[in-house]
């Protein structure tokens, strides 16, 4: 199962991708994205992200090596198919964590992932939260909450919405979409027609 974590700029979708990841025992994998923007203190290559140069990701992109990319301020994110491919096929969840027009990509190639959109309890705070994020000009920051705003929209391309108030809930609201997910008829069933088949030789 592909299980993808999306939401407007500023939602905090990392700081719940990492909750999720510090807890032991999840029966899931992440996916470490490829980046071409610089680490940030602290973040190491191979754990964080791959830091690749333009030219990498681009030729990346060019022989067809992602299942979906995107350019994010002024910087190319995008996640690498083959450990999709492979974790998948060894019978394993995957656990993306990507922005809007990503997540989109992926809906239509993988249409029976699970599209979970994390989302702010208001508008008025993701501002403040979009405001107080750096040291940005006022020019850059309306740009962020113009784009923040319109992908709140986004929301009705997604099986889930999950608000995030406080870290530890959005967590545990994840967490048991994953289990209701795997009980899904559609999911559950393909193993009992393999046990009817062999039952039938
Ligand atoms: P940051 O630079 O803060 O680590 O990430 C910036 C944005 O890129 C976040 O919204 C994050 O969710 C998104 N992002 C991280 N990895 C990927 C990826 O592989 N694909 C896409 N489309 N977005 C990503």
């Amino acid at each position: 199962m592909l299980i993808v974590l999306s939401g407007p700029s500023g939602v905090g979708k990392g700081t719940v991708r990492k909750a999720i990841f510090d807890q032991p025992g999840n029966d899931f994998q992440y996916s470490i994205s490829m980046t071409t923007r610089q680490p940030r203190p602290g973040e190491k290559d191979g754990v964080d992200y791959f830091f690749v140069s333009k030219e990498e990701f681009e030729n990346n992109i060019q022989t067809g090596q992602m299942l979906e990319y995107a350019k994010y301020v002024d910087n190319y994110y995008g996640t690498p198919l083959k450990y999709i491919d492979e974790t998948l096929d060894a019978g394993k969840d995957v656990f993306l964590e990507i922005e809007v027009n990503g997540a989109m990509q992926v809906r239509s190639k993988r249409p029976d992932g699970v599209f979970i959109f994390l989302t702010p309890p208001d508008l008025m705070e993701l501002k403040q939260r979009l405001i107080h994020r750096g040291t940005d000009s006022m020019e850059v920051i309306n740009k962020r909450i113009h784009k923040a705003f319109s992908e709140i929209e986004m929301m009705q391309n997604y099986d889930y919405a999950v608000v995030n108030d406080e870290v530890p809930n959005a967590v545990e609201k994840i967490k048991e979409i994953i289990r209701s997910e795997r009980l899904r008829v559609t999911r559950v069933m393909p193993d009992y027609l393999e046990m009817l088949g062999d039952s039938n030789k």
